[in-house]
């Protein structure tokens, strides 16, 4: 039976650890081929060969230009085209507007927002030739809802929500859809390094100021009326889904994926 990807040619970013990871996987186990990249090279790789030859691995800084034009060169010379790219990679994004200096909103906007923007923005002429594709972009339910203490990054994934509208419309006569998707708590890497950092505010609304990490992460749970947290699976596999031609009806669209988090 073919798989849902079946033949497509795809990128996904931040696939070295976390959601990009399960994605990349996923998409290849459904019959596509995957360039995985991140600024880890070492995480794309080990992704990659998890996968075995459907998956190329590629050390990619998505906030430099240079970068992103040859992750698309090289994945539309390898597999002979590019049909959805996944622009997932992100990174943490705590503090509150008054606390942050300008450098950790710089940071943040860069690789959230404009690292989004860069990530797609070099796949389009590949896209127009193929005669379409999908673009994925990865927002948050920060983008959505207000979430204590998360200012850079809610502003960033709320960009990315008008960025993936923007960019709906401006290519639908190329056959292009985009949308962004927006999950609720998934306890990776970069929700611990959020926890970690939170500093005078409590990250949760419901752990005491001196809890752990683990501890922020059990209290999570409250907020997200299904009772627990997300999985990377759960997110990869809203991200098959808008990648493959089974969406191919659904563009503009922020869909939200978070234990009815955003509803409590
Ligand atoms: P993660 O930390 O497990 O993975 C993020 C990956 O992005 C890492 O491998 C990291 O090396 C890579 N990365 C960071 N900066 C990069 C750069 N400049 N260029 C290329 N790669 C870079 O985190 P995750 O939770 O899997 O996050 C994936 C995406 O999902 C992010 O955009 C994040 O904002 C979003 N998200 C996560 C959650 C959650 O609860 N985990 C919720 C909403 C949205």
């Amino acid at each position: 039976m073919a798989g849902r990807l079946e033949g497509k040619r795809t990128i996904v970013t931040g696939a070295g650890s976390g959601i990009g990871r399960a994605a990349a996987t996923l998409f290849a186990a459904e019959g596509a081929l995957v360039l995985c990249a991140d600024i880890n090279g070492e995480a794309a790789d080990d992704t990659a060969a998890g996968i075995g030859r459907a998956a190329v691995g590629l050390r990619v800084d998505v906030t430099r230009p240079e970068d992103c034009q040859a992750m698309t060169e090289q994945a539309a010379a390898t597999f002979g085209g590019i049909d959805a790219v996944y622009a997932n990679a992100g990174v943490d994004g705590p503090g509150r507007a008054g606390d942050l200096e300008v450098e950790e909103w710089n940071r943040v906007i860069g690789v959230n927002l404009t690292g989004v923007w860069l990530t797609v923005k070099y796949a389009l002429p590949h896209l127009i030739e193929a005669g379409g594709g999908s673009l994925v972009l990865q927002a948050s339910v920060g983008g959505v809802i207000g979430v204590p203490g998360i200012a850079s990054y809610a502003a960033a994934k709320a960009g990315v929500i008008g960025l993936a509208r923007q960019m709906a419309v401006d290519y639908g006569a190329d056959n292009i859809r985009v949308n962004a998707i927006c999950p609720g708590t998934v306890p990776t890497p970069l929700v611990r390094a959020t926890y970690a950092k939170r500093g005078g505010f409590s990250a949760t609304a419901s752990a005491p100021a001196d809890a752990s990490i683990d501890e922020m992460i059990d209290a999570a749970k409250v907020r997200h009326p299904i009772g627990r947290l997300g999985t990377t699976g759960e997110i990869a596999q809203l991200a098959l889904h808008l990648a493959s031609d089974e969406s191919s009806w659904t563009t503009g669209t922020a869909i939200v994926i978070d234990g009815g988090m955003s509803v409590a």
